[in-house]
């Protein structure tokens, strides 16, 4: 777990593809933005205690998007905490496990290490263990000190988090540091015109740190490289 600023705490491991999730603590209540990988929730739960809190604490887990390596540990986190889960209406039936998030091309693009996520979405393998949101989440909506986004083209009902006093801006897959900076793994972005769009609407943003669903978080010089993806098409 790292601090990146008062109240912002990155969650990461080497699994999903170095997946990250962001624990906001505003002072009294926990958020949780995405469950990381491992299915029980085990780093999520060491870290709320490294935080001097227990799970009840948490109020709230929020979900940037249906797959698979950012809901490994949502069920035993609601389970154990309560929590209310949250996500945008078109993503929250792959959550529910209603339905399955849609493939993905199978041939490699951009970096071999890619390519066993293309394989796991394309064969629907490993699967999380179902949990349905308890309240839709979209454009405006306010979770805790964070305003909700909604950030299309990785996925149609992908969300990026903004915490305007911090300039802290949760990316989700929007952006990615591993296995190099890039706007999203080129592969995984389903509507690449929508995907220009969420990127240049998060480089106006101009944060000073950002949190990305894949690699580490962007903590230097952060406003000019999401300016300089957003100038970019997406690949
Ligand atoms: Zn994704
Ligand atoms: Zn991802």
């Amino acid at each position: 777990m790292t601090e990146l600023a008062p109240g912002i705490h990155s969650l990461g491991h080497g699994k999903g593809g170095h997946v990250h999730a962001f624990l906001i603590d505003d002072g009294v209540e926990l958020t949780l933005v995405d469950t990381l990988f491992e299915g029980d929730g085990r780093l999520v739960f060491d870290a709320i205690r490294r935080l001097g809190r227990k799970p009840s604490d948490l109020k709230r887990i929020a979900l940037t998007h249906g797959h698979r390596s950012h809901l490994g540990g949502l069920a035993a986190l609601k389970r154990a905490s309560g929590a209310t889960v949250l996500a945008h209406e078109w993503e929250a039936d792959i959550i529910a496990g209603d339905r399955r998030a849609q493939p993905v091309s199978i041939l490699p693009r951009q970096s071999l290490r890619l390519l066993p996520f293309q394989l796991g979405l394309w064969l629907g393998r490993p699967k999380h263990v179902p949990c349905p949101a308890d309240e839709l989440l979209g454009e405006g909506d306010e979770l805790g000190p964070l305003q909700t986004l909604h950030a299309p083209g990785h996925s149609p009902g992908h969300l990026a988090f903004w915490w305007p006093e911090r300039k802290f801006l949760i990316a989700g897959d929007g952006v990615a540091t591993w296995p190099e900076l890039c706007p999203g793994w080129y592969a995984f972005n389903l509507n690449k015109r929508q995907h220009h769009g969420t990127l240049q609407r998060l480089a106006s943003l101009e944060a000073r740190i950002v949190g990305v669903g894949h690699g580490d978080p962007i903590a230097q010089g952060a406003t000019d490289k999401i300016h300089q993806l957003a100038g970019q098409p997406v690949p």
